[in-house]
Order: structure tokens, then C-alpha cells, then sequence
């Protein structure tokens, strides 16, 4: 799942490559991903023109110069490309977007779990859950003490407030795992067994996992002067290498899978009551 590294990078991308730029033809081959009928994205987009590309929590928004946004919620499998258009189309690419210039900006999502939506600039309220969720993560609002308010809203276990959105937006179930890792918090710790300073410390920790993994991310996806993400992260420290030594310590790396997630901390490092 994109979570705000990639999102970053890929955002970063797009403003240095499609902003400006008019779109030349919108095909919308798979309309289960739109929330808003596929009919008229091919009928209103051509002609339309990009502004500079945006993120709020997961959403990749496109302002354009109809005052309207694209907003794509890429979920778990959202993968986009900007190519040329000759290049294989994926099999679930649902929409493929040619830009003036010649090349074709793609979104293809194998699980066709994203969302994509074509509002007004005034009706991203309308979309859901947008009023409800918390803050962005890299939101300049959001201060280490509005996070500290915040997070003493909540009383689970501290993985599990990380990844809700209605606390703070952005962080999946990857980056959580590097985050407390980073911070040397275990996953399943409730958040009432943290002192104010630990908490303070997880919000420093995720700003700095984020400022790492983003030019990582940027360096994987970016191919001669095309853009092509699909998931990959060898650079991760914990997420996904149970088995393996923890970078910080050479202690084993556990791995728990529960409700579907995987949650991979170092026990070492992270250990069950804090220090
Ligand atoms: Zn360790």
C-alpha cells in the first residue's frame, strides 16, 4: 500500500513532469475504480490542463485548471506509471491519461481497490471520510504537541492508533513498523504505558522515517526520465524481514500476523514494557 513516501515521491514527480501540461485524451477502461462516472472523465478531462500536484493522507490530489481535482486514492495495489505510450499496458490499468508532449500517465490497480474520484476544488469534503480523518502526517499544523493532544485520544495499542486515520493520515502498516522500530516502541505496547516523552519521541521518529525512506523511494520508481512505481522496498530496516538480524542490535526479527496485517518489530530493541 502507498503510504506518504511513495506518495511523496510520486507527487514529486509528477509536478516536475505534468504541471503545465495539458491532458490530450482520458481513457477510463475500468470503471469500478471511479467515483465519479467513467463517462465523464472521458468527456471533461481532454483539454483540461494541470496544476501542481498535491497529497493529503493517502489521496494523490491533481488540481487542474477547470477548478475541479483529480483525487485517486490508490489503496492497497494503485500503481502509476508515466511512459511512453507504446509501452505494454498493464492488465488492470484503469485509466490512461495522454499528455501533451506524447507520453501517458497511467493508474492500473491489480486488486481495483482504489478510488478515483473528478470534484470540484470545493467538494473534496463531499469525499468519504475526509472531514473525519485526522490531520496529514507532514501537515505543518500538526506540531509535536498537537500530536501529543492528539494522540491521548486513544487507548489501543500504539501500532494500531499509528495506522488510524482519523488520528493522523499517511501512515500504513509498513512505515508503522519502521517508525516504532525507529523509536524502539513496541507494536503492542497500549498507548496509556507510554510517558508524554516517548510519545513526543514516536512523532520525531515518524518525521525522520519519512525525511529516509522518501529520496529511497524516489531512486526505485524513477527509470532514465519515466516514472513506473510498483512496490518494492529492500531498503526496509523491519517490515517484512522476520528471520532476519535487526540492523541495530543482530537480534532476530519477529514477525506476527494478526487480522490480516503483518507486524514485524525486534524484541531487543522494541521490548514489551518500556525502558
Ligand atoms: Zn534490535
Amino acid at each position: 500500500m502507498p503510504e506518504i513516501p511513495e506518495l511523496e515521491a510520486i507527487r514529486g514527480y509528477f509536478n516536475g513532469h505534468i504541471a503545465g501540461r495539458t491532458i490530450a485524451s482520458a481513457e477510463a477502461r475500468i470503471p469500478v475504480v471511479f467515483r465519479t462516472p467513467a463517462q465523464v472523465i472521458r468527456d471533461t478531462l481532454p483539454g483540461d490542463r494541470f496544476g501542481e500536484a498535491l497529497r493529503h493522507g493517502k489521496f494523490l490530489l491533481f488540481p487542474l485548471a477547470s477548478e475541479r481535482v483529480l483525487a485517486i486514492n490508490p489503496m492497497l495495489t494503485g500503481r502509476f506509471q508515466y511512459v511512453d505510450p507504446a509501452r505494454k499496458i498493464p492488465a488492470k490499468c484503469c485509466l490512461a491519461l495522454g499528455i501533451e508532449g506524447g507520453r501517458s500517465l497511467r493508474y492500473s490497480d491489480d486488486r481495483l481497490m482504489g478510488k478515483i474520484y473528478l470534484v470540484g476544488i470545493g467538494q473534496l469534503a463531499a469525499i468519504p471520510n475526509w472531514t473525519t480523518n485526522g490531520p496529514d502526517l507532514l501537515d505543518p499544523l500538526l506540531t509535536g504537541e498537537e500530536w501529543l493532544r492528539r494522540i491521548k485520544k486513544y487507548r489501543g495499542q500504539v501500532k494500531s492508533i499509528l495506522t488510524n486515520a482519523e488520528f493522523v493520515q499517511g501512515i500504513g502498516n509498513a512505515y508503522s513498523d519502521e517508525i516504532l522500530w525507529e523509536a524502539q516502541v513496541n507494536p503492542y505496547i497500549p498507548r496509556t504505558k507510554l510517558s508524554d516523552d516517548t510519545l513526543r519521541h514516536l512523532y520525531r521518529s515518524a518525521l525522520a522515517v519519512m525525511a529516509w525512506a522518501t529520496p529511497l523511494v524516489r531512486s526505485s520508481m524513477i527509470k532514465g526520465d519515466d516514472l513506473d512505481y510498483e512496490e518494492r522496498r529492500e531498503f526496509m530496516r523491519v517490515h517484512r524481514l522476520g528471520g532476519k538480524p535487526c540492523p541495530r542490535c543482530g537480534s532476530t526479527i519477529s514477525e506476527i500476523t494478526a487480522n490480516q496485517r503483518i507486524t514485524s518489530f525486534c524484541r531487543t530493541c522494541q521490548p514489551e514494557l518500556p525502558a
